[in-house]
């Protein structure tokens, strides 16, 4: 049996979930399987978009899920296509019927896009969603800090949570404290590295091994501890609880040591002034 996943709160109040479901590029027909999985597994957490394609899917398996809609915490992104006030809450209004939901717990503005330059109206625009109770909480998703400062100068309102691909090779620590001084939730995507080669660093093989874990719970255990939101995706039901089973062991301070010097210096990060769905 798994442990009831750690909550973590945000600048308003709201409780989210310390970990998550991610489902990129889970697609529509495998969707709701997974999801419902994940839910039984023990997961409340999960993560879509509308560029995911498969908000039906996801929706269909939070009800198979069984689970209360208000024990689960369910997230899903604003294309760029929709930076706009208004653009907003038509996007709003398709995802929450894709997911057949009349409220969604966090909103995010997915890229910044800044060559189109309207973030700082689909902020707006998420705002009025806030205020209008059809969203619980707002954030965005590969903001830097440049960006997230105009948020915040031109509307006075700094985003719940930033979601951004973090971890123990690409930590982040500038925006981590950007986030910190402005009360916004950092939220990890890509936490274990895609699968990749991040599994195989002899650094977290050598603490998985000496402490009986997988290189996977390690990594997910480093954010945890950090305060971060990982949110891994697994096509694999063995991973599901493999990857939330990760509450039962600290990494000492040695060890969250040893995982700092990973840090590969801005190598393989994605850099959102020149990228962006
Ligand atoms: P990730 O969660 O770091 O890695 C997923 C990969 O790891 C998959 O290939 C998966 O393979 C493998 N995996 C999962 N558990 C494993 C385990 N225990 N041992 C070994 N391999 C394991 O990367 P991600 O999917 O890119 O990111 C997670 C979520 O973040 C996405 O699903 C999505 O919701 C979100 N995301 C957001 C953005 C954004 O722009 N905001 C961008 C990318 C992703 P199997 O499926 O075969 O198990």
């Amino acid at each position: 049996m798994t442990e009831r996943p750690y909550y973590i709160e945000l600048a308003n109040g709201v409780t989210m979930p310390q970990i998550g479901f991610g489902t990129w590029p889970i697609p529509d027909r495998k969707a709701e399987q997974m999801v419902a999985a994940a839910i039984e597994t023990g997961y409340r957490l999960i993560d879509t978009a509308e560029m995911y394609d498969n908000e039906g899917g996801v929706g269909r398996g939070i009800k198979a899920g069984g689970v209360v809609r208000e024990d689960i915490f369910v997230t899903t992104k604003l294309s760029q296509r929709s930076h706009g006030r208004r653009e907003a809450q038509l996007a709003f209004a398709g995802s929450a019927s894709r997911l057949g939901l009349d409220y969604i717990d966090l909103y995010l503005i997915h890229w910044p896009n800044p060559d189109l330059d309207r973030y700082v109206d689909a902020w707006r625009g998420m705002i009025d969603l806030l205020e209008q109770g059809k969203v619980r909480a707002i954030g965005v998703s590969n903001f830097k800090p440049a960006h997230l400062e105009r948020l915040i100068d031109e509307t006075g309102v700094a985003p719940h949570v930033n979601q951004i691909q973090l971890n123990p090779w690409i930590p982040r620590l500038k925006e981590r404290a950007y986030h910190e001084a402005h009360d916004i939730v950092t939220e990890s995507w890509a936490p274990i590295g895609k699968g990749g080669g991040l599994l195989d660093d002899p650094v977290i093989a050598r603490l998985a091994k000496r402490r009986g874990r997988t290189p996977a719970q390690i990594a997910i255990r480093w954010h945890l501890q950090l305060g971060l939101v990982p949110i891994p995706k697994t096509d694999h039901p063995d991973r599901l609880a493999e990857n939330l089973d990760v509450f039962g062991f600290t990494l000492t301070e040695e060890e969250t040591e040893l995982l700092a010097g990973l840090d590969r210096g801005g190598q393989g990060a994605v850099d959102s002034d020149h990228t962006g769905l």
